[in-house]
């Protein structure tokens, strides 16, 4: 059992309940009391003096391309489409070892922002059969976060009217088998799971209709979730008009893609009868308000999709498009990114810390265990430094949270276990993680240079 006691505490429970001075207590991977004022006195409990810091639910990132860390600040000054043809080619020479590096690093980055569950889109397998979605999986398991990886795929080729070359994608039938597997192999739906995996089409101009209907059905089949990028940027929106004759929305509909079982990634360019439209079938948004603004593909609608009760999480997506890779980071950029869209209110800070933790939650389907501190939700618990000379003067710790720079991170627990004590990954040695990364790095880049 562990105690954190002494710390201010927002429970991002339905009502929002926050203690100016409360206490957390877990045991057994669960959180067993969360309230105001000291904790009971546990016999053999270990107690952590959490005064000066801010107790939230661990952040949750809902979409991600853990490969791309290898391939960081190439084509910068590019948006989605160029910058993709620029980045297929290199991204071809992926290996296991490149992808364990890369994936490695930006875990130990996501664990050292306050993320404690995160998701993976992996859509990118080399010819050679080299299992990358294993590697990013026991990346996943050494730094201990909960992980939500996709079994991604491409099908439409250059040559049948698609975006990337024929060298990077698959047929259908060898990607549905690979889903398969992938869930035979390592799904885990037990409550508590710290490991589930998700199918993942890659984008309307990568994929194939026929892919995206026998997804839908096989996911259903297996009870998994479904990911895939929509109304990213306005070129995709014009190759929906063009090869479809829709939009990215009626085109997600005319394929069986609109249920509480999908999540999306980008939702820039919605119409609110677009949100209105996600928000009855009940089909999350990963908002990814940096990776968005790097690619200049827009400012996605989050106050509209709020409203019209679509479930937005936060994504720092792939760190091709968004180097950073922090999740911390992602909250004042949301705030910020809504203003700029909307005007003011936009977005508060108590918002945007709901959508960075049950809204990433319901995106992946695991509102009833994850995203706030209540008694019975597992114990992912992230424990904010924000006495320190940076965020002291603060009265609100929501507000330094969020409008300061990301605060030290006292704690970070995932289950009850840390992984995080005082800014220090406990699980993996990150600066041999660096060094990884940076030979990854080079290897991917030499490959590609033939
Ligand atoms: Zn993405």
């Amino acid at each position: 059992m562990t105690v954190l006691d002494g710390c201010a505490v927002h429970t991002v429970d339905a009502a929002d309940t926050s203690y100016p001075v409360g206490h957390v207590v877990v045991a057994d991977g669960v959180i067993t009391a969360v309230g105001p004022g000291p904790a009971p006195v546990y016999p053999d409990a270990v107690v952590v003096n959490a005064s000066g810091c801010l107790a939230t639910p661990g952040l949750v990132n809902t979409h991600h391309h853990l490969y791309q860390w290898a391939t960081r600040a190439v084509s910068v000054d590019d948006g989605l489409f160029s910058w993709l043809k620029t980045l297929y080619p290199i991204w071809a020479g992926i290996s296991s070892e490149v992808v364990g590096a890369a994936a490695r690093a930006g875990l130990a980055r996501l664990a050292l922002t306050g993320c404690t569950t995160s998701t993976d889109h992996h859509y990118v397998f080399p010819a050679s059969g080299d299992d990358v979605l294993g590697a990013t999986i026991l990346a996943a398991r050494d730094v201990g976060l909960r992980f939500h990886p996709t079994r991604g795929s491409m099908d439409l080729g250059e040559s049948s009217g698609g975006l990337p070359p024929d060298s990077v994608v698959e047929s259908l039938d060898s990607i549905l088998a690979a889903v398969d597997s992938a869930v035979a192999k390592w799904h885990d739906p037990s409550p508590g799971s710290l490991l589930r995996i998700a199918a993942a089409p890659c984008s309307p101009f990568s994929v194939t209709r026929e892919l995206m209907r026998e997804s839908a059905a096989q996911a259903r089949q297996l009870g998994i979730r479904l990911h895939t990028h929509l109304a990213e940027t306005l070129d995709e929106d014009e190759f929906c008009r063009e090869q479809f004759g829709m939009t990215p929305v009626e085109y997600l509909e005319s394929v069986d893609w609109l249920g509480p079982d999908v999540w999306l990634a980008h939702g820039v360019h919605l119409s609110d009868a677009d949100a209105a439209v996600l928000g009855r079938a009940g089909t999350g948004v990963a908002h990814c308000p940096s990776s968005n603004a790097r690619l200049g593909s827009g400012i996605a609608p989050v106050p509209a999709l709020l409203g019209a009760d679509v479930p937005v999480g936060l994504g720092v997506d792939g760190a091709a498009s968004q180097e950073n890779g922090g999740l911390s980071d992602e909250l004042r950029q949301t705030v910020f990114a809504a203003r700029l869209r909307h005007g003011m209110p936009g977005l508060t800070a108590r918002d945007v810390l709901r959508i960075a933790t049950m809204g990433g939650a319901r995106c992946l389907g695991r509102a009833d265990e994850i995203g706030s501190l209540e008694v019975g939700k597992r114990a992912d618990v992230a424990l904010w430094r924000v006495d320190g000379p940076f965020h002291a003067d603060i009265v609100d710790p929501v507000d330094a949270l969020v409008y300061a720079s990301p605060p030290p991170l006292a704690r970070l627990y995932v289950e009850g276990r840390p992984l995080v004590i005082e800014d220090e990954l406990q699980t993996v040695d990150v600066e041999a993680a660096g060094r990884d990364l940076r030979h990854a790095a080079r290897v991917l880049a030499a490959r590609a240079a033939g």
